[in-house]
């Protein structure tokens, strides 16, 4: 437990490019193994966009990152912060280190930007993907990253998180987002199974259905608990599930990015729950 603390203590950047390059790649191969749906795209085109957002998530974090560096060292040094105060043995700090990053950096982060519409506005990009897969995880318009990035900074400021847990996290993050966005189908009972501790790809995909009440469940995005606590958990069969939103069913706007950053800025729509053609084969 030590020696990996001490290893996210000092991670470097390469490592770290290295984490979300190989998750991409671990997932993308098995997307082409055990597909949950075949869709009928070009993969590495339906990649690009999500590729671009996904760099520009990368330099946003790099850049602002010598704030939470700055906010753990000081939660660390006034011993401020729920694992400050509680000063549990090693193991049980990094759990719920974890979990508390997870419930205030991700869970909330998300649940918030559904409720405000401003928010939304920004979300809405990770959203108008008609094709998940591994590559849509860090779809984040520049706005949603600082956005997310100022939310991970309020958890660590809450939890007291000393730099090695927040490593450890985000790093945990990325791999686990690019696995539940993963086109991939794994036995239902096993993905039935690890969704009562972590979110499964078949939960969030009933959080990218294109229309409501879908849309606002399932916000987890390391663990299950989350949902289950809040009562934002939902089911609903893959056969059933339609990708996008129903305000933006335009396919090849959704995989423009100079129409993606503007989006934000177009005005909001209401949802209109009308159907529109799956690009599903
Ligand atoms: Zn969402």
């Amino acid at each position: 437990m030590e020696s990996i603390i001490n290893y996210f203590e000092t991670i470097p950047s390469s490592h770290r490019s290295l984490i979300l390059v190989g998750g991409i790649t671990f997932f993308w191969l098995i997307e082409y193994a055990m597909p949950l749906f075949k869709f009928n795209y070009k993969k590495f085109k339906h990649a690009w966009p999500n590729i671009f957002f996904t760099l520009t998530t990368i330099i946003i974090n790099f850049v602002l990152a010598f704030i939470l560096l700055k906010t753990s060292d000081w939660t660390v040094a006034n011993q401020f912060g729920v694992l400050q105060w509680l000063a549990l043995p090693l193991w049980v700090t990094i759990i719920l280190g974890i979990a508390l990053l997870d419930l205030i950096g991700a869970w909330l982060a998300h649940y918030v930007q559904h409720i405000v519409k401003p928010l939304w506005m920004f979300h809405l990009i990770h959203h108008t993907d008609n094709h998940v897969d591994t590559t849509t995880a860090n779809r984040h318009h520049p706005g949603e990253s600082v956005i997310r990035f100022l939310f991970t900074t309020l958890a660590v400021f809450i939890v007291g998180a000393p730099i090695g847990i927040i490593m450890l996290y985000q790093s945990l993050s990325v791999v686990l987002s690019q696995f539940n966005h993963a086109n991939i189908s794994l036995p239902k009972k096993v993905d039935d199974m690890i969704s009562w501790i972590i979110v499964s790809p078949d939960m969030h995909k009933v959080h990218h259905h294109y229309v409501l009440p879908y849309t606002d469940t399932n916000y987890g995005n390391i663990f299950s608990i989350w949902d289950r606590i809040f009562g934002t958990f939902a089911k609903i069969r893959n056969e059933d599930l339609i990708y996008g939103v129903d305000t933006y069913p335009d396919v090849d706007s959704n995989a423009n990015v100079g129409k993606l950053l503007k989006l934000p800025f177009s005005g909001y729509r209401a949802p209109t729950g009308a159907k529109f053609e799956s690009e599903k084969s």
